[in-house]
């Protein structure tokens, strides 16, 4: 049965820094492609959010992986994003705007810097998408071409220069000037790259730099090597069950 639901979902890993273009443009791609999308970093953001809101140390990845072993992590693959967390003793909050502010922003890496709140969220992550039920989940987020999913049959990494990372990020944050928004994205890529490096292509992974691209050009160019990859596919299984062309 081909890419029906019951079978595994094609994925879709696409990495990238902040202001890349990755969320959106991958989420445009989604949706043009009829697959999912998870967003990990929301779950990072979602997990900070919670470890500051029932008080736990962020430095400490045992206090981080209790939250992780309490709390009820739920999004949305398909639609608008959605974002739902609840801890014991405490009804479920809302968090897809809350996790979106500067002060989120700042306080993420403390939390994606423990090796064993990773391995606990990429658990988490190959089990949402496993029993998503979809024919195909994008997943974006810093190490899903090297770590999460470094089998998917499409893996793209991101990229656009700080400066243009910058420009699109203040689009998003009115009020801040450009100079600081350089300066929180570079300051948070820094943090980040300690652990993951998201700024070279491993092998086999393409490289889109969107530094020239508009956003339609920037969907068009992943859908481009998603294509690709789907009749190399094709091709491949022709051939293995002795097709002529
Ligand atoms: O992608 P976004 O900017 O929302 O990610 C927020 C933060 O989550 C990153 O700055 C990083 O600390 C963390 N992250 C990560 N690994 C991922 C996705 C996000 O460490 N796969």
């Amino acid at each position: 049965m081909e890419n029906a639901v019951t079978d595994a979902p094609i994925l879709v890993a696409i990495d990238g820094p902040a202001g890349s273009g990755k969320s959106s443009v991958s989420r445009a791609a989604a949706e043009r492609l009829e697959f999912g999308i998870l967003d990990t970093g929301a779950a990072y953001r979602a997990l900070a959010w919670t470890a500051l809101e029932t008080g736990v140390d962020l430095d400490s990845a045992e206090a981080v992986a209790d939250v992780l072993g309490s709390w009820r992590y739920e999004t949305t693959l398909r639609g608008p994003q959605q974002v739902t967390v609840q801890v014991p003793d405490r009804s479920r909050s809302d968090v897809t705007t809350a996790i979106r502010e500067p002060g989120i922003s700042a306080q993420v890496s403390r939390v994606s810097k423990h090796s064993r709140v990773r391995d606990e969220l990429n658990a988490m992550f190959r089990r949402i998408v496993a029993e998503s039920g979809l024919p195909g989940v994008v997943i974006e987020g810093r190490d899903i071409t090297t770590v999460v999913a470094p089998d998917a049959p499409v893996r793209i990494l991101m990229t656009a220069s700080p400066d243009v990372r910058a420009q699109r990020r203040a689009g998003e944050l009115p009020g801040m000037t450009h100079e600081q928004v350089l300066a929180d994205i570079e300051a948070r890529d820094a943090k980040d790259a300690l652990v993951v490096d998201f700024f070279t292509a491993a092998p086999g992974v393409t490289l889109i730099d969107t530094s020239d691209l508009d956003f339609d050009g920037s969907v068009d160019a992943v859908i481009d090597v998603v294509r690709g990859a789907q009749n190399e596919l094709a091709d491949s299984t022709s051939a293995a069950n002795g097709d002529t062309p």
